[in-house]
């Protein structure tokens, strides 16, 4: 897609797994991003002013409207991004438990009083401005309202651009939130080009804060772009997560939980535990046990609800994903559907030394291919877990609770969970170490991301 100024496009979103169109809609050039963005300004001002509880009164009730429609949102992230029903559902819920749980923000959006002499001396929690929140295709309405919520919570409206393949939620849930009475201009959705309209949004003056999640090489040239105007950023990027199951862990449980900690939304997921790093000593063993879990991941109609696995988002995507794999380097692979649809089967890469195995180790695949080395000990496990230039998540698998705590400290990463791969709660804080990131989304912090403190004296005499 070209970089077009002043001429409007239209991308045709296409269902993941059967190819059908099931919708066309117009990229915005950066003259309407302009316009976009002026609303937002001028809508700032009334947002701003509006009462704490009001506000929080609003929120509740935009998220009141998304459980009522939930069902329909889960249904258009199915046709529109390949989700399976199950996960489709767990993110319009999600969307709706975001929203509440900010809601409560308003009202408890304090400042602080600091003692001084000759005054008084307080502060406040000033909003921005205009926030832009930038998402990627592979979870549309969640990243999106993991920004929308804590922006408009704390007095800022906001212009989302969604990925150019998956627009269909945000849009409806910009309808939606009309619908539950936020004013106009408060929350707009704005699809398009990332280099047009994303990039026209990076640039935009009146645009006080970016929050983008999104691959870490357009992530550092928004940061890049945004350090001239000295504009706020939350960058989430990309991920390549270890899993490190130790000899003494319950294997059964590992094993049979590390498929879907990679595979979970066709491994498009940046938390992926995309590298299985498993103690030498049951190596063999748990190899024998992980395959026999991916052959019963079940694949397929992403409406099903026994389905585990969906499609990739796009065939182009798909002829990425394959690029990482080598005949030689497979261990095992499980099955998907043939016919209409962007399939790939889960995958999983072992035993080689090779340099494809090497870059399929190193590299983010976004997609269900997994690699699996041995370690030797605790100290070497968090070696090759820190020898990447990411840090988003991670996983530990022991019996030990001291290990565990000493290696969760020491492998550099922002969410790991210990006998579990659970990584995301919207009430915990979310973000990445070293190349995954900057900042924090979810969670009892989120708010700050949003607002500047104003220090204020106030002379008494
Ligand atoms: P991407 O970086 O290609 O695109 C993300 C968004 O940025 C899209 O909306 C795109 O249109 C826009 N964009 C592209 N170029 C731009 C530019 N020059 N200026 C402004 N905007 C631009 O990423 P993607 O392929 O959509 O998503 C996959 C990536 O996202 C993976 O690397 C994944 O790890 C990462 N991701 C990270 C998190 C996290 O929370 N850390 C969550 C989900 C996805």
């Amino acid at each position: 897609m070209g970089a077009l100024s002043g001429v409007r496009t239209a991308v045709k979103i296409v269902n993941p797994a059967t190819e059908e169109v099931i919708a066309e809609v117009e990229m915005a050039d950066a003259a309407e991003v302009d316009r976009v963005v002026e609303r937002a300004a001028r809508a700032f001002p009334a947002w701003r002013a509006v009462a704490p509880g009001e506000r929080a009164r609003l929120l509740r009730r935009f998220a009141q409207v998304v459980e009522d429609h939930a069902e329909e949102l889960a249904r258009l992230e199915i046709a529109g991004a390949g989700h399976t029903i199950g996960n489709a559902r767990w993110e319009a819920g999600n969307v709706r438990d975001v929203l509440n749980f900010y809601a409560g923000a308003p009202e408890r959006n304090h400042g602080r009083q600091i003692p001084v002499p000759g005054g008084v001396d307080v502060t406040f929690a000033e909003p921005l401005g205009v926030v832009g929140i930038i998402v990627p295709w592979n979870f549309p309405m969640v990243i999106m309202t993991w920004g929308v919520a804590p922006a408009l919570a704390a007095g800022n409206t906001v212009v989302v651009k969604p990925a150019e393949w998956t627009p269909l939620t945000a849009l409806r849930l910009a309808e939606l939130a009309l619908e539950a009475g936020l004013p106009e201009g408060v929350l707009q959705v704005v699809p398009g080009e990332g280099e047009v309209a994303g990039a026209r949004l990076v640039e935009h003056p009146d645009v006080r804060k970016i929050v983008f999640t999104g691959s870490t090489e357009v992530g550092k040239l928004i940061g890049a772009k945004a350090a001239e105007q000295v504009k706020r950023v939350t960058l989430e990027l990309g991920g390549k997560s270890a899993n490190i199951v130790f000899a003494d862990a319950d294997l059964d449980k590992a094993a049979a939980s590390a498929p879907m900690a990679v595979f979970d939304n066709s491994g498009q997921d940046c938390c992926a535990r995309s590298r299985i790093l498993v103690e030498r000593s049951v190596y063999d063993d748990f190899l024998v046990r992980l395959s026999q879990a991916v052959r019963e991941v079940q694949v397929g109609d992403p409406n099903d609800p026994a389905t585990q696995m969906g499609p990739l988002i796009s065939a182009e995507h798909r002829e990425r994903v394959a690029s990482f794999v080598t005949e030689a380097d497979v261990y095992a692979t499980g099955s998907c559907p043939a016919g209409p649809g962007y399939w790939f089967p889960p995958t999983v890469l072992a035993g080689s030394s090779s340099e494809s195995f090497r870059r399929a180790f190193a590299e983010e695949i976004f997609g269900p291919v997994v690699s699996v080395v041995p370690f030797e000990d605790e100290a070497d496990a968090v070696r090759i877990a820190n020898d990447t230039a990411y840090g988003l998540s991670g996983s530990i698998w022991t019996r030990d609770v001291g290990r565990a705590l000493r290696v969760a400290r020491a492998v550099e990463a922002g969410n790991l969970s210990v006998n579990s791969h659970s990584s995301v709660r919207y009430w915990t804080p979310f973000g990445g170490f070293k190349q995954s990131g900057l900042g924090r989304e979810l969670g009892p912090d989120a708010l700050s991301a949003f607002t500047e403190t104003k220090n204020v004296f106030i002379s008494t005499e």
